[in-house]
């Protein structure tokens, strides 16, 4: 099938890659000429694992391109992806101008019969907005699907080529046997396409991302009650994890969930429900529980060092806002590394991948580091922020000698407080039993702001 995919960020590169992968002939607009000039020499504007040998092969094969020109990339397609992004407004819902300037352009655009798939996340209703302002221009008919992504940010590439499910929101026969046809080599050990009406499978979206962050905001509560009655939260965790109907998934605690999906999806779906007179009440805690969590590591941070000198020094190991991706979109790093600053340390980071990004949004800021153990040299404490693979197993020796206080505040619980004690650290977590060692007067006090 000819493809053409506008919007060639994190979601419209990766379907793009992977729909070509599949034989499909695959054009990949983006009005960030840059981007496209970079991807065409096959450098990759963002890091995902496995995803720039997919671009090349695909690229070399001839099934991949890349362009500038939206309408021409519509022309000869029999299916268009919308994938270019729904930033949150001001007031919370998803920013749809994107959404509807490619809709128009797509009006313009048809020369032939096409499905038109919605895979940016956005509201219930707007596929009807969307086929509304392609129906202004256009002279040929046209299906709406909507068609919503579910991948993870560093599992991207596996997580579209063996998904869980694909949801298909498709109200004619063509759409749903063309789509069908598209998903067939993604689903054949039998992984379901659920077909449903659009404003289903528009809402889908939003209460599965509601729903993961709704355990992460829970799971984060329980950590902090683990820490004020002596609990451990690990514990806890693997004792409710194991109960089939709750599963693992979705139960670490941890500073806070941020990414460009959760905290938007989130905000526009309480938005959703407030414009509608039916308020999600759950979803207004979840939020305000996660801003919350945000700052508690840099409380514990603050407390746990006591009076501060004037030349106090903070290492940060991690940036992005999960591990394997260089995205640093509402990562609770910015927040906690705001936190500190305000506080009057300062703060030498080190990321695997996000630090050029770090760079960009700091400018110097802060000092980073080009190796984890170069960071810790001369600092007052260690704060971990992501659980990057390579923090899992460091080399205790060197970074209590290279600390000048063996403080670490441990954001991810990627140690055990036993262990770390007995190594000689000072070891804070998030909701385990070594937290609630800390004398009264030094658990954390109130948000810095
Ligand atoms: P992104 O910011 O990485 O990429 C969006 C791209 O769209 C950019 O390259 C931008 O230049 C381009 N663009 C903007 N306006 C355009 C226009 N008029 N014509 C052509 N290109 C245009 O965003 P993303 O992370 O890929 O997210 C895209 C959508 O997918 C969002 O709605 C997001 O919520 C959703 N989504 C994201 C993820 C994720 O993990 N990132 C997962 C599932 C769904």
């Amino acid at each position: 099938m000819n493809i053409s995919v506008i919007g060639t960020g994190y979601v419209g590169l990766v379907v793009g890659a992977c729909l070509a992968e599949t034989g499909n002939d695959v054009i990949c607009a983006d009005v960030d000429a840059g981007k496209i000039e970079r991807l065409k020499q096959n450098e990759l504007p963002i890091y995902e694992p496995g995803l720039e040998a997919y671009v090349e092969r695909n690229q070399r094969d001839g099934r991949l391109s890349f362009s500038t020109d939206i309408a021409w990339s519509i022309g000869e397609a029999d299916v268009v992806f919308i994938a270019v992004g729904t930033p949150p407004d001001e007031d919370g819902s998803a920013d749809l101008r994107h959404v509807l300037d490619v809709a128009d352009t797509i009006g313009k655009s048809l020369r032939r019969e096409v499905v038109v798939v919605t895979k940016s996340t956005v509201p219930v209703g707007t596929a009807s907005r969307v086929a509304k302002a392609i129906g202004t221009h256009a002279k040929h008919s046209f299906h709406m699907v909507s068609n919503p992504e579910f991948l993870k940010e560093g599992a991207a590439v596996d997580d579209f080529m063996k998904p869980d499910r694909v949801v298909l929101g498709a109200e004619t026969d063509h759409a749903r046997s063309v789509m069908a046809e598209l998903y067939a080599p993604f689903v054949r050990t039998g992984r379901p396409i659920i077909f449903m009406d659009i404003a289903s499978a528009e809402l889908t979206k939003y209460a599965a991302n509601a729903m993961l962050a709704t355990r992460i905001s829970f799971m984060n509560e329980i950590a902090n009650l683990c820490e004020r009655v002596g609990a451990n939260v690990d514990l806890v965790r693997r004792g409710i994890g194991s109960d089939e109907r709750i599963g693992p998934s979705f139960l670490f605690p941890g500073p806070g969930y941020g990414g460009s999906c959760f905290p938007k999806d989130v905000q526009a779906l309480a938005k959703t429900a407030r414009d509608c007179g039916a308020s999600l009440q759950v979803l207004e805690a979840v939020e305000e529980v996660n801003a919350r969590q945000k700052h508690r590591v840099a409380e514990k941070v603050v407390t746990a060092l006591g009076p501060l000198g004037q030349d106090a020094r903070v290492a940060v190991w991690g940036l992005s806002f999960k591990a394997n991706t260089d995205d640093m979109r509402e990562s609770p790093a910015l927040t906690v590394i705001e936190d500190l600053l305000s506080a009057g340390v300062r703060i030498v980071a080190h990321d695997p991948v996000a630090m050029p990004e770090a760079r960009r949004r700091l400018n110097s800021r802060i000092g980073f580091a080009e190796s984890s153990y170069d960071a810790l040299q001369g600092s007052d404490a260690l704060v971990i922020l992501t659980d990057w693979n390579e923090y899992r197993h460091p080399d205790f020796e060197r970074m209590r000698t290279s600390l000048r206080r063996p403080l670490i505040i441990d954001g991810r619980n990627l140690y055990t407080p036993d262990k770390m004690k007995k190594l000689g650290f000072e070891y804070y977590s998030i909701g385990r039993a070594a937290d609630s060692a800390l004398p009264p007067q030094q658990k954390p006090g109130p948000p810095l702001r």
